[in-house]
């Protein structure tokens, strides 16, 4: 098992800069998830930490030791590739017990170790089967074993779910974890799903351009989003335009842009930084923090609104409701009686002001 630490970290490809001035430090046995769109440099991150590519500039280390130019195969990782990279003509022994023969270990320990790895991903009566007479999910399992076979320090897996359907990944998902609990492997994960990264990492890093614009726990990127790029991109969220009022000890009071309805927000350092007046801002609340009603409500941080649209989930019930000229998403879980809410019907809503959440604008309107 190994840490592993990026230190301004830079890779370009002609003029393209795939990744900039990127810090990481991956503790050990960590599951550290790497989220974004596609194109951000997720995938170049992940090849310079394997050795596929060498930095443009900075530094790569595990632990301690400098890894920056060491060829992979000096590397000690497991890579699953999204396309699973398997040799198709081969059957699921022979592409397990792949790397164990390159790295020249007697026959005896070869068979050993595929067959104890075949039983942890649960292919051990597939042995002699030919991959590619397996189903998607039975060959991600055998790019796993690939993976973990050699006992590596580090575990990567490049987006190894995009090809599987719904169900599937969700089995696969807990299967991951399963093994990588098993094994206590460091692994780094890239996706560009924030449901996935948000419900298997330990911590996540959210890029965007190549640069890397949050490092933290699922529950901190959700609930205290570095900017508004992280706020959306992680989950749904109302922006709502403000103007500053006043600063009083814990609150700062706000008034809407559009609007004459005053909001007061709890005073919540960001990044250990206290924003300043001048810094440019947004109002941030999820869907699911505003309370609805249908009876006339007064107090602190009521809206009045007319419901625009309603759309039934099942278990949610999602609910735009139309302020003055701005509209925002309420999510609310399983309500007992749908009737009442009704197209065009006067609702009060009650933004918390706990939950609302000022955080720095980075992109344009
Ligand atoms: P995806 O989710 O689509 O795989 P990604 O986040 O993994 O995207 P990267 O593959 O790391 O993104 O690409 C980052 C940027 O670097 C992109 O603009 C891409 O076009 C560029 N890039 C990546 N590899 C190369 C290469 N070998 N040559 C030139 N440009 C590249």
């Amino acid at each position: 098992m190994a840490s592993i630490n990026l230190e301004n970290v830079q890779k370009t490809f002609g003029k393209v800069i795939a990744v900039d001035q990127l810090n990481l430090q991956i503790r050990e046995g960590e599951f550290f998830t790497f989220l974004g769109p596609s194109g951000c440099g997720k995938t170049t991150t992940l090849r310079m930490i394997a050795g596929f590519y060498y930095p443009t500039k900075g530094i790569v280390r595990f632990g301690e030791k400098d890894m920056t130019r060491v060829p992979p195969e000096k590397r000690n990782t497991g890579m699953v590739f999204q396309n699973y990279a398997l040799f198709p003509h081969m059957t699921v022994f022979e592409n397990v017990a792949f790397g164990l023969k390159v790295r020249k270990i007697p026959s005896t320990e070869i068979k050993n170790r595929v067959h104890d790895v075949l039983e942890k991903v649960r292919l051990d009566t597939f042995s002699n089967r030919q991959v590619s007479q397996l189903s998607g999910g039975q060959q991600q399992r055998v790019a796993l074993a690939r993976a973990l076979v050699i006992e590596p320090e580090i575990l990567l897996l490049d987006e190894p779910l995009s090809n599987l359907d719904a169900k599937l990944r969700d089995e696969m998902r807990t299967e991951i974890l399963r093994l990588q609990r098993d094994y206590h492997i460091t692994t780094i994960y890239v996706t560009h799903d924030q449901a996935e990264a948000l419900s298997m990492s330990d911590r996540i890093a959210v890029f965007n351009n190549g640069v890397c614009h949050q490092i933290g726990t699922p529950f901190e990127i959700y609930n205290e989003p570095a900017n508004d790029f992280v706020a959306q991109f992680i989950g749904e969220i109302n922006f709502i335009p403000f103007e500053m009022d006043k600063i009083k000890e814990e609150k700062i009071e706000v008034r809407i842009i559009q609007g004459n309805q005053s909001l007061s927000v709890k005073r919540i350092p960001f990044n250990d930084v206290e924003f300043s007046m001048d810094e440019k801002l947004i109002l941030s609340i999820r869907p699911e923090s505003i309370k609805l009603s249908t009876q006339a409500m007064e107090g602190e941080n009521v809206l009045e609104g007319k419901i625009e649209s309603l759309q039934f989930f099942g278990s949610a019930v999602e609910i735009l409701v139309k302020v003055q000229d701005i509209t925002l998403k309420v999510n609310l879980l399983n309500p007992a009686d749908l009737s009442v809410l009704k197209k065009e019907s006067m609702v009060w809503l009650e933004l918390p002001a706990d939950r609302i959440r000022l955080i720095p604008k980075i992109s344009g309107d």
